[in-house]
């Protein structure tokens, strides 16, 4: 296994029961029609807080380069988990305020691109938001309504702003400017790990492959050993986790989904979800039920998804028409409303609905 690098030692810990029951719940599934051969190795494991799958040609290698992958993915949840305190996030989350503080290779590459997000979605998306997500804990035991005053006393100070990221001679750090700041990558962090697993394959000489990291989807090239591009069936919002409302058609490229349906608990008959909009430090509430954003980068992608729901279906379309002329970025996306419609940015990758 020494031909990839970057790979550490990790144990199996299958908990199949887990895994069933979360395959079950992803957002998003790959779905290839007549096409499963015997010629692909696949793996899938629960890493990231998810089901994780990934799909290459069959090699004399592909094994160990998929075990090289899912070591990276183990590696990466340390870096990235805001739910595990011996994460690299969880010490920078404890000590940033303090005084600067020297970030590895990888969160520093993702801190970057999440803070630029942060600012071109006016903090629609915004990384900074950990405190107030850790009130909520939502998709825990111990999830909460917080009262005003615990959401008034952290939210004015958890903003994007309050981040500092310099490059020193001792590499990128990072420096809070208020201690109410807290990290949280959870929307960006899957997106991440899907480009830098996609990046590790092509680095390794693989044409065709799909990332599954829970339902975030990245395709690279086209369909295993054909022309055909790689159909991505969207849930349903509305049905039950298996049903999917429409067939996408791409290649090379990722899908992401956030949607309010999918980290929930509900007091008083109401439902709380997981994604909150930082004006009001709230779950957000609008018409969408989910929203799906196709383009090339896996991280963007995760990070629009997560943005799009907080801004809603016109601020969307109006960030997208912006974002394309002034970056030439292609970026799709579908919206799914709570009336059961939907709206696509871009007819010609809809294959197909389904019943
Ligand atoms: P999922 O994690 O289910 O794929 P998302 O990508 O939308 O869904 O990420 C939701 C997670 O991101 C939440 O669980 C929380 O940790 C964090 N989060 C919630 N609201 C925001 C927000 N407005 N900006 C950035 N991160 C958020
Ligand atoms: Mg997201």
């Amino acid at each position: 296994m020494e031909q990839f690098t970057g790979m550490k030692n990790f144990e199996h810990k299958k908990n199949i029961t887990r895994i069933v029951s979360l395959v079950l719940c992803a957002a998003i599934s790959v779905l290839f029609f007549g096409c499963r051969l015997n010629k692909t190795d696949s793996k899938t494991e629960f890493v990231l807080g998810t089901v994780c799958s990934i799909e290459i040609p069959k090699t004399k290698t592909s094994a160990a380069l998929l075990e090289a992958c899912f070591s990276e993915l183990r590696r990466l949840e340390k870096v990235f988990s805001a739910n595990d305190a011996s994460s690299e996030l969880s010490a920078v989350n404890k000590t940033a305020y303090k005084a600067p503080v020297v970030l590895s290779e990888n969160l520093a590459a993702l801190l970057t691109q999440a803070l630029d997000i942060a600012h071109k979605t006016d903090k629609a998306f915004d990384p900074a938001i950990g405190a107030v997500v850790k009130l909520w804990n939502i998709g825990f035991d111990t999830a909460r309504i917080p009262a005003q005053s615990e959401i008034d006393n952290v939210l004015p100070e958890a903003i994007v702003e309050n981040i500092k990221l310099e490059n020193s001679d001792a590499g990128t750090t990072v420096f809070f400017t208020s201690e109410k700041v807290k990290l949280d990558l959870g929307a960006v962090a899957k997106g991440y790990s899907a480009d830098y697993i996609a990046a590790l394959l092509k680095a390794n000489g693989v044409k065709s492959a799909v990332i599954n990291l829970g339902g975030n989807v990245l395709t690279i090239g086209k369909k295993f050993f054909t022309n055909d591009n790689w159909k991505i069936g969207l849930r349903n919002p509305s049905g039950s986790a298996d049903s999917v409302k429409l067939i996408l058609s791409i290649s090379g490229k990722s899908v992401v989904t956030s949607g309010i349906y999918e980290r929930y608990f509900e007091k008083n008959g109401v439902r709380y979800h997981h994604v909150l909009d930082p004006k009001t430090g709230y779950p957000v509430k609008n018409n969408l039920m989910s929203v799906s954003v196709v383009c090339e980068s896996s991280t963007y992608a995760d990070a629009l998804a997560t943005g799009f729901l907080v801004m809603g279906y016109e601020k969307s379309i109006a960030f997208l028409k912006q974002s394309e002329k002034m970056h030439g970025e292609k970026v799709d996306a579908v919206f799914f409303f709570d009336d059961g419609s939907w709206k696509s940015t871009n007819d010609s990758i809809i294959l197909d609905m389904a019943k």
